[in-house]
Order: C-alpha cells, then structure tokens, then sequence
C-alpha cells in the first residue's frame, strides 16, 4: 500500500493499525482505548487482567448500540463476543465487568486482538512500530507498554488520536448493522453540510464527524499548511475546491460535473487557514495533499473507501489504477 509518503515515525503507526485494514470485529478499537488510557497514566506496564477491565467495559457499553461483528462472522458459544452479549447488562449495572467476563477476556486477548494489533493487510505485514508485548504466564500476564506507545498517549496528539479511533469504530460499526450496513457498502456515506456529520442515508442518523473520520488520513495535518492541527486549534473543514465553483464547472464527458460537497474534496483545516483562503482555487501542493489523502482513505476498509470509488467511478475514472487521485484532481481543475 502506499504509504510511502507518510513519516516512519510511531504516530503513524499506530494510524494504521487502527484506521487501516479489514475489520470483522471491533476488539481492536477497544483494545486501542484501553492501551491509550493505560499509557497516558505513564505505565511501563499493566497485568493484563487490568487492562481487560476497559476493553471488557467499553466493549459492552457499544454492544448496546450496534454489532460488533461482521454479518460473515461465525461464532461459538465460547466466543468472547457470546460471553460479552450474554453478560453485557448485568456488567454495565455493576459498572465493571462480571468474574465470567473478565475471565474471557482475559483468556481471549492475547491469543485473539492482540497478536493482530500490530498486523496490516497482506501476508505477514506489520506495522513498523510496537506498541507493546505480552508476557509471563497464565494468570500472572503483564502487558508490557513500549515507549512508543507512551509517548503517543502523551503527546498533545492524543486527543486527536483518540477522536480518530472512536470515529472509525462508529463507521465499522455502522457497517455492521444490517441494511444500513448494506446500503453503505453499496451506496457509500453522504455527508450532512449543516452538521458536518457522515450520515447513513437509510436512518439520517449521524455515524461520525468529518473531521474525526478523516484527519487521520491526512495524519493530522492542516491541508492548507501542512502543519499540525492541534486540540486547541480552531477547525474548519474546507472545500478544496470551493463550493462556489459547482456552478462553474463544465460538465465532464460523461455530463455531470464532478460533486464538489463529498468527502473527497472535504478536508480538515486550521480555521485561519481557511479564513484565509477564501474562494481561491487549491494550489499544486494542496491537490497532491489532497490526492495522497484520498489514496490513503482507499486503503481503509469500507465504507469510506467505497465512498470514494463511487467517486472515482461516477466521473469515469479507475478506481483501481495506482495514481487515479490524482488525474481525478487535475481534471477537476481543468474543468474551471
Ligand atoms: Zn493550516
């Protein structure tokens, strides 16, 4: 996949081993909270019956919302998400997880979430990083947290990382259900301008912010500066194209002009930044910026991925052909 252009530094790892690869559950997402919080304490270590608390509990606590498995997932009696369903309620009445909760889920993480944590798509490819390890034995397990990790949980970042992660899960999530699922996998996401919210065209429910859903494609970066957009910033989310020139666009070959309201021209931006834009064309950089986002959002799983090759595919354009970003973005400008 093309990453080439993103920094080999932690942060980026960690990017993509929570917004990057297949999903049919969701363990990843809780066991990425769970390591977050456990790291931002400063913990070189945690047993890992310590750390199956918060995975347990946010676990249930989104079982009541939505699936958390894929409709192809198979499961057993014994399986953890079984046990999760069965003792969702009485453990969010207790506000901690029931002894034959926790015993799965300590029994489970470690053959399961967490040997795949650090996986990506593809035979035996990792992330570059580690983010923590595993040892002892049986009942005495002692999750041992990298500094990597804890820098991260650390950094001024980690809001945003955070966001990131709970948006993403909300997405998979929502792909789950059925119907909904069905009808984002196949239609992709809409975006409600008034709210800046990812919604699902079957419900009008909102799923996950734009700017959640999206920054961490653009690892966290202004599109317009290119520099950090921290938590105190002020966002905005920019048209990169602006949406003044709808009305200005010729149509393409095939008779309409390209939609210039859909994620692929959405971008988070510093507020000032794009106070300070205002209604000019995007530069060079910010097409390139803007193509290697996208071509990141095609490595993740449905359904933004699938959003983005209605995209491509409405307007005549490859959505398989290394590059396509791009040309798509080029002939856009062309069209004005
Ligand atoms: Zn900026």
């Amino acid at each position: 996949m093309d990453f080439s252009h993103w920094e080999q530094i932690p942060r980026s790892s960690w990017r993509m081993a929570v917004l990057v690869g297949a999903n049919t559950r969701t363990y990843k997402f809780a066991l990425g909270s769970a390591l977050l919080d456990a790291a931002a304490e400063g913990r070189s270590e945690i047993l890992l019956r310590d750390l199956a608390v918060p995975y347990a509990m946010e676990l249930v606590r989104h079982l009541g919302q939505a699936p958390q498995v894929s409709q192809k997932g198979e499961r057993g009696e014994k399986d953890f998400l079984s046990v999760a369903e069965r003792e969702a309620a009485e453990s969010l009445r207790l506000g901690s997880p029931t002894e034959e909760l926790l015993a799965a889920a300590i029994q489970s993480m470690p053959r399961m979430v967490m040997r795949k944590f650090h996986n990506l798509r593809g035979e035996g490819a990792e992330v570059p990083h580690r983010f923590y390890e595993v040892t002892g034995r049986s009942h005495e397990q002692v999750v041992r947290l990298s500094k990597e990790l804890r820098d991260i949980a650390q950094s001024e970042q980690a809001p945003t990382l955070r966001g990131e992660l709970s948006a993403r899960w909300s997405i998979v999530e929502t792909s789950f259900a059925i119907g909904i699922g069905q009808s984002l996998i196949r239609e992709g996401v809409v975006v409600d301008m008034s709210t800046l919210q990812i919604t699902d065209r079957q419900r009008r429910r909102s799923v996950a912010g734009v700017t959640d859903s999206v920054i961490g494609f653009q690892r966290g970066l202004c599109l317009i500066c290119a520099e950090p957009i921290t938590p105190e910033d002020d966002i905005a989310v920019d048209h990169v194209f602006p949406y003044s020139f709808m009305r200005l666009l010729r149509p393409g070959d095939q008779g309409t002009a390209p939609d210039l309201d859909a994620i692929w021209n959405l971008a988070p931006t510093h507020a000032h930044c794009n106070g300070q834009k205002s209604n000019r064309p995007p530069t060079r950089e910010e097409m390139t910026r803007l193509a290697q986002r996208n071509e990141a959002i095609m490595q993740s799983p449905v359904p933004l991925k699938k959003t983005l090759e209605l995209t491509l595919k409405h307007n005549k354009h490859s959505s398989t052909r290394p590059g396509e970003w791009l040309r798509f973005i080029q002939h856009v400008h062309d069209l004005l």
